[in-house]
């Protein structure tokens, strides 16, 4: 198989099916060198990462990389984009244990202040439900941005899914950071004209399984039907056939 990590995937610490250990496995049965586990983000309401269990986490990981050298297993999060000025649910703190981040917008998650939620959270559950104002797509394009500079932010995850932004704004200040774009393994929420767009500014993607059981670890088939379609070049997926170095592991090595 050429793609030989898997950088999105899910385990029972937020709303997976299988373990940590158990993702870890699958991905060694299909062939893969790398993975991630990348629960959901703590501010989420219902299947958020409990701040109590991180230490188990962190446990999980490490026994399972003395168990399993043959496969590289990073621990990260698929942390939520929350509000407009762009930030993550994540603590400063959290950088020291963080191996991957991860950033997506999700629905249901906790509000950073009644500005915010009306002019952030709930214009864009509604939205989704309906229709996206052009206003919004702005404010919503301006927050990822924002988060790109606050954060370190390896992969964005699933662009456009439940929110809809500038895709070609966000990719130039993601190419400007290091950032990848993710050709999500669920669902692909982008028109073939933004993926397009994506690669006309230098900015590379991804490609995961985003698992939420073990048995889909891996599974690349719906976005590797998009690269056949739209011929995307595999030298701009960074984890085809090669193995990517991420912005937060570049920071933490060069400094
Ligand atoms: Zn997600
Ligand atoms: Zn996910």
């Amino acid at each position: 198989m050429p793609l030989i990590g898997d950088y999105h995937t899910h385990s029972v610490y937020s709303h997976g099916h299988g373990s940590i250990e158990d993702n870890v496995k699958a991905a060694i049965s299909v062939g893969l060198k790398e993975i991630a586990i990348t629960d959901h983000g703590f501010m989420h309401d219902f299947y958020g990462v409990r701040r109590m269990d991180l230490q188990n986490m962190i446990d999980d990981v490490r026994a399972a990389r003395k168990k399993y050298p043959q496969i590289k297993i990073y621990l990260g999060l698929e942390a939520n984009l929350i509000d407009g000025t762009g930030r993550v649910d994540i603590e400063e703190a959290d950088k020291e244990w963080l191996d991957i981040l991860v950033c997506g917008y999700h629905k249901c998650t906790a509000y950073t202040s009644a500005k915010e939620a009306f002019g952030f959270n709930f214009p864009n559950f509604i939205s989704g439900l309906t229709k996206f104002s052009n206003k919004q797509v702005v404010k919503n394009t301006d927050a990822y941005i924002k988060a790109l500079e606050r954060y370190p932010i390896d992969i964005i995850s699933h662009p456009n899914y439940g929110i809809k932004t500038d895709v070609k704004e966000i990719a130039k200040a993601a190419a400007h950071y290091g950032t990848l774009l993710e050709l999500n393994g669920k669902k692909v929420s982008m028109t073939d004209e933004e993926i397009e767009s994506i690669l006309d500014t230098g900015c590379n993607i991804i490609i995961d399984s985003d698992a939420h059981s073990p048995q889909k670890v891996g599974y690349f088939g719906v976005p590797l039907s998009y690269v056949d379609r739209l011929s995307i070049p595999t030298e701009r997926i960074a984890n085809f056939d090669k193995l990517p170095r991420f912005r937060r592991y570049r920071e933490r090595v060069d400094g």
